[in-house]
């Protein structure tokens, strides 16, 4: 025990060993929360908890899994196994399978993704003719989403005077209707959607005294990281949990609250010592990641917010090199210089590629870096955007799985009634949801009983449809015979996906097939993995799906090959790189052009560029490029406000044009048809392009210019080269 302890400073050892009541952990980036947190539940397995005794709640599920190795290590594989650890939606998913049947729902309910969701809604608004053009899917499922993450049900929905007007005053007056008629058609599918998965877990435990107790008393410890980015169901689940007992232990860092927009409520953590009123309070200021330079640079940045709780935070790691500003000319240069850097870094640093993280604001930016590094050979991994199992010939495989396992569900049904095709056309399916919604049940209830629903279809159609039922049920048959690996085979061929993929052999296809053998690969291993763990019955497709429907973005699995990492800041959160690339630090990127009307938003803006700095260990480096190549067309961007909040003195400004070699810059100059001059001169002396290219804004203020002439120190490892390397300004 005492070795453990030995780990730890002063105040995070006072965080560990306390275990007397509530307990708030405030502290700001790289100061050991997520150690803390590691370290507590080790002691509590010291000291004798059960591990089935803890619940742990994460933010992803690769958190909870790298945090249960950390603790295996620390106390024993045996004992780490056995935990409850893992996001709120994985957690409670599996505690809602046990309790479905108290909440109207069967245990084999599958989950909506977003796609699902937004498809359901679509249909919803045309059935109850709605205008799409107004009433836009994803538009509406957000407002139906922050509803639920509120705990607002449709009929206090409708009840709020405030949200009501606000809709009405939108055109938009039918959305508590499309919200109860969703809600209700998630129900007859036996499908829950991502918030469902937090609103019926807390309407279970709410409606269901001894089902509640019964979970309080097993999780005699609940721990939560990143606490500041829960939303209130998932704060009043947590309390249901813990309000006999008291043992809780959140740690969090308001500074870091980015989930706003997704409902995330940066005042749990206020409300928290509200909650409960003997609350202790700890605070950890030493971060142990980032050199004194880029703590300081983080804490100037957010000290430009009104909102925040009071923090020391420091460092006492090297005073390291300041942040480096290279402002470039393009989105191409841009990339250019971020590989360049990582290859010249790597070298000098003698690091490996997954040294390095680039971060941006939104996905789409991520294309001009994939070509450069392709271009370099330099190996990279993307998170987020369109992830593996969104591509549209494994949603489709396990649309069939889905269905397999819940043939209520709705959004599975539609994808692949006619999937490969089989001559069951848009107007049969349309008639058979509105027959199930006639007869409030679901589609596959009309095949299945066909004569207690009438479908008015020619016999030729009854046929088809009855062979898609067949073979739909000689999957469910297999459910619990075959493993996830057998099934899944047996599955991608006799529904004709595999002769429908291997059917062409042009470069989509082609794509599309190592695609599905790389899906098949995944699938074995998952079966293999669970044999190997001595998890025998948990080699089912049921246990495969309840996996891969909670995946995200940000869970994606990695291999041992070393790569360059490229991510949204939002899935940066608690990660850490020796360099860290913040890019596209523009106005319209970043803060997003949504956010600048409102002040609450653009603090929000800026505590996800202090998440981002805050990654860095030992290098920082930010970019804004001047154009910019987005929605189809060239733009032309002046640098984010932020920048101008990070105190001058431990920001460097360089020109990254000095980083490039004569011969690639003639090359690249050549490429662009761009005059040389406008290259050279760089920002601010573009005497003939100012009204073009200039940006007035960025030019007249003072504090930015100021603060790029302040930077007398060249970079000692690059002498600058007169005639190229010219002050930015
Ligand atoms: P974030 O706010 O980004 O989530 P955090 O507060 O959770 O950060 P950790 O990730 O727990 O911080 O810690 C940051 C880094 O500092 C980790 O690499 C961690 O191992 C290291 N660290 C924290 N405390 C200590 C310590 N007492 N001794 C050595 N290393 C430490
Ligand atoms: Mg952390």
């Amino acid at each position: 025990m005492e070795k453990l302890l030995e780990k730890l400073n002063e105040s995070q050892r006072e965080a560990v060993v306390y275990t007397d009541g509530p307990q708030l952990v405030i502290a700001g980036a790289g100061s050991g929360k997520t150690r803390v947190l590691t370290f507590k539940i080790a002691h509590l397995l010291q000291m004798g908890l059960k591990p089935w005794n803890i619940l742990a709640l994460t933010f992803t599920n690769k958190a909870a899994k790298e945090m249960k190795t950390r603790i295996g290590d620390l106390v024993g594989h045996e004992h780490s196994k056995r935990l409850f650890m893992g996001t709120f939606h994985s957690i409670f998913s599996r505690i809602l399978r046990a309790e479905a049947h108290h909440i109207g729902f069967s245990s084999n309910f599958t989950i909506y993704d977003e796609t699902d969701s937004r498809s359901l809604i679509k249909t919803i608004c045309k059935e109850m003719k709605l205008d799409d053009k107004l009433y836009k899917p994803a538009m509406v499922h957000s407002r139906i989403s922050m509803a639920k993450n509120h705990f607002i049900l449709p009929d206090a929905y409708a009840a709020n005077s405030e949200l009501m007007l606000r809709d009405s005053r939108e055109r938009l007056p039918a959305i508590h209707k499309v919200y109860a008629a969703y809600m209700q058609r998630c129900r007859l599918a036996n499908a829950m959607d991502f918030d469902d998965l937090l609103v019926l877990t807390y309407r279970l435990f709410t409606e269901h005294e001894e089902v509640r107790k019964d979970y309080a008393q097993r999780f005699q410890y609940v721990l939560v990281d990143e606490y500041q980015d829960t939303n209130h169901v998932q704060q009043l689940i947590v309390t249901q949990l813990t309000k006999e007992h008291r043992h809780i232990c959140v740690v969090g860092d308001d500074a870091q609250s980015i989930y706003g927009f997704r409902g995330a409520d940066i005042d749990n953590i206020l409300d928290f010592q509200q909650q409960f009123p003997e609350t202790r309070l700890f605070k950890l200021e030493q971060n142990y990641r980032s050199t004194q330079n880029i703590v300081n640079a983080a804490n100037s940045l957010i000290s430009h917010n009104q909102r925040q709780i009071k923090k020391d935070v420091f460092s006492q790691n090297d005073e390291g090199e300041k942040l480096i500003l290279k402002p470039v000319y393009s989105d191409k240069e841009e990339a250019l210089v971020v590989c360049n850097d990582i290859k010249r870094l790597k070298k000098t640093e003698d690091g490996e590629y997954s040294d390095f993280a680039i971060l941006y604001r939104t996905n789409s930016q991520s294309r001009s870096f994939e070509e450069e590094l392709r271009r370099q050979s330099i190996p990279y991994r993307i998170y987020g955007g369109l992830s593996f199992y969104q591509r549209k010939e494994i949603k489709d495989i396990i649309a069939y799985f889905r269905l397999a396992m819940n043939t209520d569900d709705e959004e599975a049904f539609k994808r692949i009634v006619n999937y490969p095709a089989r001559g069951i056309g848009d107007t049969t399916l349309g008639k058979i949801t509105m027959a199930a919604q006639n007869n409030g049940v679901s589609c596959w209830d009309i095949l299945s009983q066909p004569t207690r629903f009438q479908l008015d279809v020619n016999k030729g159609t009854w046929t088809k449809l009855l062979n898609f039922r067949d073979l739909v049920n000689g999957f469910v048959a297999q459910l619990d015979k075959l493993d996830a690996y057998e099934l899944g085979m047996k599955i991608i061929k006799e529904s004709g996906i595999q002769a429908d993929l291997y059917g062409a052999s042009d470069a989509d296809s082609l794509s599309r097939q190592e695609n599905l053998q790389e899906f098949v690969g995944g699938l074995k291993e998952f079966v293999e993995i669970r044999r190997e763990e001595g998890n025998e019955d948990e080699v089912f497709l049921s246990n495969y799906l309840q996996e891969v429907s909670l995946l995200s973005d940000l869970d994606s699995e990695g291999d041992d090959e070393s790569r360059v990492v490229l991510m949204t800041v939002h899935s940066a959160k608690g990660l850490e790189f020796p360099t860290v690339f913040v890019v596209g630090l523009e106005e319209n990127i970043f803060p997003s052009p949504r956010s600048t009307d409102s002040p609450r938003q653009l603090e929000e803006e800026r505590r996800l560029l202090y998440v981002a700095i805050t990654r860095a260990e030992k290098h920082c480096i930010l970019t804004c490029a001047k154009n910019r190549f987005r929605f189809g067309r060239m733009e032309f961007d002046t640098p984010s406000r932020f920048i101008r909040d990070i105190d001058p003195s431990l920001l460097n400004v360089q020109n990254p044009m000095a980083d490039l070699s004569a011969q690639r810059l003639e090359r690249r100059l050549h490429q662009d048809d761009v005059p040389t001059s406008r290259y050279n001169s760089g920002w601010g002396e573009m005497v003939d392009g100012e009204k073009r290219f200039g940006n007035p804004r960025f030019l007249n203020s003072k504090p930015v210019a100021s603060q790029f002439m302040a930077d007398p120190i060249p970079n000692p490892a690059r002498p600058r080269q007169p005639e190229k390397a010219v002050d930015p300004l």
